[in-house]
């Protein structure tokens, strides 16, 4: 039987006409009103049975959770809160719900904690919040790759086993096969990845980046968005173990360039909510207010969700220099009344997370674009300005969530890149092929990484990075 999704049949002016819908009961009051959802929208539709249209038994398997067929006529609504429902003609159910296991589950009608949900998160996509939240997701990694198709950008896709781990030392998940309770070792008892499957050892990708460098030397201008992990042992709220990235690389693009990119593209994905997802940021904001009505005064939002996307929108991002920045944090309050974890004592710290989110939140007010930081604390391949100690590097600061884009103009100098690489200890070996888009028509170029998640935590109003990716992992974490 053809069925109608929800979101349509809600905004149909085809009255009196006959639909069918499918979906899953979420309430059922006065054995007369049932509210079905089909995830198609964040509203549920109020289907009516009036008196003898459906059997004893079949009465009786109307329960939350229970999946339905219902065949009935669209008519305008008396009841408050929708403009239509639909009266039922016929109903079948075809998955049950026995409401005494129900309630072991979180779509027991009750209030559940965001903790809660985590543990049953095969079930949470049944709620309201996290419905709206993965549509959401969803509609924004659409905008991502339409975003970067409008603009002439090439999708590529970067492997996720590599053979390199020059940037991520230390935090890479190792891919083997090798049987873990006889491990092969050689002379000087260390692991022999020869005998290992690829014959060397090899990791998950901590970051497209070097291989989407070497496909801007042919493509011009290329974007991956892909899965990225890391072995970091960050129990954040905004870390997770397997994230997804999103990494422009551009030829003949310098830093200036990079940044106007990544603020135009934060701008458009953030439109494209504000103009896609409006049911579900109008619910997502209304549990915002909720939320913020069990916190002191203080602590509440000064904007609203769809206000704070706006602005994003609305206003530029504030662009920094990491001196400048330095000076301002060395000179605040916080610091000054030792409240920061880490004091800010000289040029070259490494900035925390409380010192991004002060000069977000409480300096600028707004986004704030750092860039030129000290050549110590960033990587090998940025390049080096002509004060030989800092690099074209670009951090963009978000409120509430700190960094949400790291990026930089790439150091496209052979001889500066090899003596980087040395001071670092890098072999050249390792990275033979890198060296060679250094070698054969090298060129100006730059680009960025933006953690998808820490996007979608934003444009929800969400906290925790959890509950913004259907199965999140995280350090002990893995289930499902
Ligand atoms: P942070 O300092 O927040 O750990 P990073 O400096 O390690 O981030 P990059 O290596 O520059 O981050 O990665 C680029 C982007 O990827 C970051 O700006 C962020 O948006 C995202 N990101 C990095 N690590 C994670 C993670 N563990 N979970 C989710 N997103 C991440
Ligand atoms: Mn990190």
């Amino acid at each position: 039987m053809k069925h109608t999704k929800i979101v349509d049949v809600l905004q149909s002016d085809q009255r009196s006409q006959s639909v069918t819908i499918k979906g899953w009961v979420r309430s059922f009051r006065n054995d007369r009103f049932i509210a079905v959802n089909d995830g198609s929208t964040i509203h549920t539709i109020q289907c009516v049975i009036a008196d003898g249209i459906v059997s004893e038994t079949t009465q009786q398997q109307i329960t939350v959770g229970a999946s339905v067929h219902i065949k009935g006529i669209l008519v305008e609504s008396e009841g408050k809160g929708q403009r239509v429902e639909i009266q039922v003609s016929e109903l079948t159910v075809e998955g049950l719900s026995d409401p005494e296991e129900l309630k072991r589950t979180i779509l027991s009608p009750k209030r559940h904690s965001l903790e809660k949900l985590r543990e049953q998160a095969h079930l949470r996509i049944r709620t309201n919040t996290f419905g709206a939240i993965m549509r959401v997701r969803s509609k924004l990694s659409f905008a991502v790759h339409q975003y970067f198709q409008k603009n002439d950008f090439y999708y590529v896709h970067t492997p996720i086993i590599t053979g390199s781990d020059a940037e991520g030392a230390g935090e890479s998940f190792k891919v083997t096969n090798l049987a873990l309770n006889d491990i092969p070792k050689t002379e000087e008892n260390t692991v022999d990845h020869s005998k290992d499957f690829f014959g060397r050892e090899t990791n998950l990708t901590v970051s497209g980046q070097l291989e989407g460098e070497t496909y801007a030397m042919g493509l011009g201008s290329i974007y991956t968005f892909g899965p990225t992990f890391r072995a970091e042992n960050s129990n954040t709220s905004r870390h997770l173990s397997e994230f997804w990235m999103i990494e422009p690389e551009v030829a003949f693009n310098d830093l200036d360039d990079n940044m106007d990119l990544a603020e135009d593209f934060i701008k458009y994905v953030v439109q494209y909510a504000l103009d896609n997802c409006a049911d579900d940021l109008e619910f997502l904001e209304h549990r915002l207010q909720q939320e913020d009505k069990q916190k002191p005064q203080a602590e509440r939002a000064e904007m609203s969700l769809r206000d704070k996307l706006s602005f994003i929108v609305d206003n530029n991002f504030k662009r920094v220099s990491y001196t400048e920045a330095i000076d301002i944090l060395k000179n605040s309050k916080p610091n000054k009344k030792k409240k920061f974890k880490y004091i800010i004592e000289e040029w070259g710290a490494d900035l925390q997370s409380e010192h991004e989110r002060y000069l977000v939140e409480k300096h600028f007010k707004c986004p704030v674009i750092l860039f030129d930081y000290p050549a110590k604390i960033k990587a090998f391949y940025m390049r080096l300005n002509e004060d030989g100690k800092t690099v074209r590097a670009m951090d963009i600061l978000f409120p509430g969530i700190g960094e949400i884009v790291g990026g930089s103009q790439r150091e496209e100098r052979l001889d500066v890149l090899k003596e980087k690489m040395a001071a670092l200890d890098i072999p050249e070996e390792e990275l033979w092929w890198y060296l060679d888009t250094r070698r054969f028509g090298t060129c100006t170029h730059s680009g960025f990484g933006l953690g998808f998640e820490r996007l979608v935590l934003f444009v929800t109003g969400m906290s925790n990075i959890r509950d913004v990716i259907p199965y999140p992992r995280t350090p002990m974490n893995a289930e499902f």
